[in-house]
């Protein structure tokens, strides 16, 4: 058997346009301030992609760069003045920040309102409560991704590899909301292979080149790769072995193309979320 590509590609570019048709109905440009500090090259592309994306789907975005000198006060002191601006309807603070700020004195300092991110403590309490606000922009898009692939949520078994506040946690919380019977792996974990067969949804967020091979899978399983990960050869791979998966799956995201363009698609939409819930 071999999977069925579950492309974050496509459904990103239809995602995209909704919110470009939502944002042409609005009488107001929802608008999305992104903060870079330093020049980590990596961050810088996110950055640049974020930017592309949110014009293209008509939103105003302005990037705001500072240098990797630059102060935790004076960070602070540009989120207090995005807070502040009644056109900023989204902040996003691009991590990693240069080691001598504390990222999360930063993340508590962005309105809640305006946190498209869903790091804020207020949206992460809400989100493991079950309750609406904004939640974080990868974890929203896998779980765009497995209503794409007709999987049932429902009682699924559901293994997340990876407890990170970005990801694993956060896309934990939004399963079990999804009535799915969660377990979270880690480093600690004994036997992931073993937890990994037992699973009908598979999501690995850990950072490790294709980490879990093909007999990890469990037949028919959908399996959402999250990692992002570079080889000495040049070559971007998951943390799934995907050749090797492809065979046993179900249904699979490749990497690159498909949790990626999704996180960017959710991005837009959580502005556009916060614009009409602070905006009316
Ligand atoms: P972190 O490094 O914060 O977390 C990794 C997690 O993996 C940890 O919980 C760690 O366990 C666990 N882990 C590490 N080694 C093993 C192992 N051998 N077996 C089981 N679990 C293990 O990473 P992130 O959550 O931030 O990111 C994960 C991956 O997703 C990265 O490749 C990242 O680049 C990618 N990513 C992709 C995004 C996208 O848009 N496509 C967005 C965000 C991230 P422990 O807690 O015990 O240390």
């Amino acid at each position: 058997m071999t999977a069925t590509i579950i492309s974050g590609m496509t459904l990103a570019a239809s995602l995209r346009a909704e919110i470009a048709a939502r944002v042409g109905q609005l009488d107001y440009q929802p608008g999305l301030a992104v903060v870079l500090v330093g020049e980590d090259p990596a961050s810088a592309v996110y950055v640049r992609n974020k930017d592309r994306a949110a014009q293209s789907a008509g939103l105003r975005a302005t990037t705001y760069r500072m240098s990797a000198e630059t102060t935790q006060d004076e960070l602070l002191d540009v989120v207090r003045k995005l807070n502040a601006d009644s056109d900023v309807d989204g902040i996003l603070v691009q991590f990693p920040l240069p080691g001598h700020i504390d990222t999360s004195v930063v993340i508590a300092a962005i309105d809640p309102a305006k946190d498209v991110d869903g790091f804020h403590p207020l949206n992460v309490g809400r989100l493991h409560d079950g309750a609406a606000g904004l939640a974080p922009c990868t974890p929203r898009a896998i779980i765009r991704l497995l209503r794409q692939s007709g999987a049932p949520l429902r009682g699924a078994r559901a293994l997340v590899i990876g407890r990170s506040s970005i990801v694993g946690r956060p896309v934990a919380s939004l399963l079990l909301a999804e009535d799915a019977t969660v377990t979270i792996g880690h480093s600690r974990t004994v036997d992931i292979p073993a937890r990994c067969r037992e699973a009908d949804i598979l999501i690995a967020a850990v950072g490790r080149a294709e980490m879990v091979r093909g007999d990890w899978v469990k037949p028919g399983a959908t399996v959402i790769d999250v990692g992002i990960n570079r080889l000495n050869d040049g070559r971007l791979v998951g943390d799934v072995a995907y050749a090797e998966a492809v065979e046993v799956a179900g249904a699979i995201t490749p990497v690159p193309g498909g949790v990626g363009p999704m996180t960017i698609a959710c991005l837009l939409e959580n502005t556009v979320m916060a614009a009409v819930a602070r905006r009316g």
